[in-house]
């Protein structure tokens, strides 16, 4: 039994389903009509990509993960770090069927540089800093793919020709690696994601919903030209691998966005932070000057390193800690932490006050005039989270309305935007296919901590009791072996649970007998 997994990062089924129904994308169709498909209920924070594909490799929270965005928070600082695969603290699927003997091969999974070793080969995706790096394991797989003009992330950053045919050429290296990969190496699982539809859906999400005003038609061929490229790889797999599972999932949707939250502003607007004065006069207009002069002479890749230094610099002099009760750390994904004493430098929020600041926080926020309209769903950390990393998790997490993304600073609580046409919404696609699965069915609740967990079960493998995430039965026909055959479970790992026990401690020393409780 082999195992593909294409992930199209971002991937909507509804466009999916309407490109199907006007015959553009016909191993789609095939995929749905003879196999299984639904939404794929993606994980909070966020939702964003890095803890979604995450979750999904690993069938875990990000509780037990520790992955919430690219940048985290420092343990008790309020500097944030970029983080790493090293920084991914449970197993992923990979290790498991490594374990096993399984062959593997992970072609641009998020979070897996630096790339570690597995049964096969592994090739990072985003959040390798850039292709000169070792990103491949075994090292000398990269020379392999320099020939295919290979690129970890394209170089597309706005709608101009140029952009997109780096991109689609980017596209075109992917699937031709793929192809000599499947051809030329041993595998049992064959794991790549998609990055380019990611990218498409933030530069063109309200040009594709005719319903939209901005829908475009010229637009909606060029995304549709990428999923038809997909549509050609995914039907050359059906016709010449035979007795495989087929698996297309994506972390999270997509939804055109009109407005941008500034969630620390808003926390200024409530009292809960407070705000020092950033610079003098003469420094801004000194800043001003460098600004300038950065723009004519560095190159972008420096200049961006700088600009994130800079924001960095910025959150750390702009913010009064010992007047903050709570602020915003990374902001895209609608975090919010409180300032608690003994957890941060300068925390200021006590064991005794924290669940009346929490308490307030939400109240005011679902009742601000500017934003409270926007909020579709607001939780408390242990309505979400559980895990030996749950301290790490935001206090409060927020997600908005399709129609909304947050960020950090300005001095507007909310204000329009069309720069950034796409964000991420809740639903992801999960499309099941294989001798095996069954016919034309529709899956209802599947959840990104289920794939997995059900991938685990196809290859006999006991699944670790922590998961969070189940086996998707109801997906296999009855008659079939994985139906028949019943879930085992594995105990989870010594070294893990004494590291569970450890975190535990801590913070238990830190909160006392603290009222907040875990799911699990
Ligand atoms: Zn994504």
């Amino acid at each position: 039994m082999k195992v593909i997994v294409i992930g199209l990062d971002g991937a909507r089924l509804d466009v999916i389903k309407k490109w199907v129904k006007e015959g553009h994308l016909p191993a789609f169709e095939k995929l749905i009509k003879k196999g299984t498909s639904g939404n794929l209920r993606t994980t909070l924070p966020g939702p964003h990509s890095v803890p979604a594909w995450t979750s999904l490799f690993t069938g875990r929270n990000p509780g037990k993960h520790n992955v919430l965005y690219w940048r985290q928070l420092k343990e008790r600082d309020y500097k944030l770090k970029t983080i790493s695969s090293k920084d991914v603290k449970t197993k992923r699927i990979w290790n498991y069927l490594s374990e096993m003997d399984k062959k593997c091969i992970i072609v641009n999974a998020l979070l897996t540089y630096p790339p570690e070793k597995v049964n096969g080969i592994l090739i990072s995706g985003w959040t390798t800093p850039d292709q000169d790096r070792e990103y491949t394991y075994p090292r000398e797989i990269k020379k392999i793919l320099e020939k295919f003009n290979y690129r970890i992330v394209p170089e597309c950053r706005n709608r101009s020709k140029e952009s997109l045919d780096r991109l689609y050429k980017a596209l075109e290296a992917r699937i031709n690696v793929v192809y000599w990969l499947m051809e030329n190496y041993e595998w049992d699982i064959f794991i790549n994601i998609f990055f380019e539809t990611e990218i498409l859906h933030h530069l063109y999400s309200s040009f594709l919903d005719p319903l939209h005003p901005q829908y475009n038609p010229e637009y909606e061929k060029i995304v549709m030209g990428c999923y038809k490229k997909i549509d050609s790889f995914i039907q050359s797999l059906i016709d010449n691998i035979p007795k495989t599972t087929i698996f297309v999932v994506s972390d999270h949707g997509f939804s055109p966005v009109r407005n941008k939250i500034y969630l620390n502003f808003v926390l200024e607007k409530h009292g809960f932070l407070r705000k020092k004065r950033l610079f003098h006069k003469s420094q801004y207009k000194t800043t001003n000057y460098i600004k300038k002069i950065m723009k004519i002479t560095l190159p972008e890749t420096i200049k961006k390193k700088l600009q994130r230094k800079r924001v960095e610099k910025e959150m750390e002099m702009v913010i009064d800690w010992e007047k903050t009760r709570a602020f915003c750390a990374m902001g895209a994904i609608g975090d919010i932490y409180i300032n608690v004493v003994g957890k941060y430098p300068h925390g200021i929020v006590s064991k005794e006050e924290y669940n009346n600041v929490r308490e307030d926080i939400i109240e005011k926020l679902k009742n601000d005039p500017e934003i409270g309209d926007k909020i579709r769903g607001i939780y408390r950390r242990e309505e979400i989270f559980s895990g030996p990393y749950f301290d790490q998790t935001p206090d409060i997490s927020i997600f908005f309305n399709g129609k909304c993304y947050s960020n950090l600073y300005k001095g507007v609580a909310a204000e329009p935007v069309d720069e950034t046409v796409g964000f991420h919404t809740l639903d992801g696609i999960f499309i099941a296919y294989g001798t095996d699965i069954k016919e034309n069915y529709t899956i209802t609740n599947a959840k990104i901590v289920d794939v997995t967990p059900t991938i685990l079960h196809i290859f006999g493998i006991p699944i670790p009791r922590d998961m969070d995430g189940r086996v998707l039965k109801e997906i296999f026909k009855g008659d079939s072996e994985f139906a028949k055959r019943e879930i085992v479970y594995q105990e989870i790992d010594e070294k893990w649970r004494i590291r569970e026990r450890i975190r535990k401690l801590k913070f238990e020393g830190r909160f006392g007998t603290h009222s907040i409780s875990q799911k699990r």
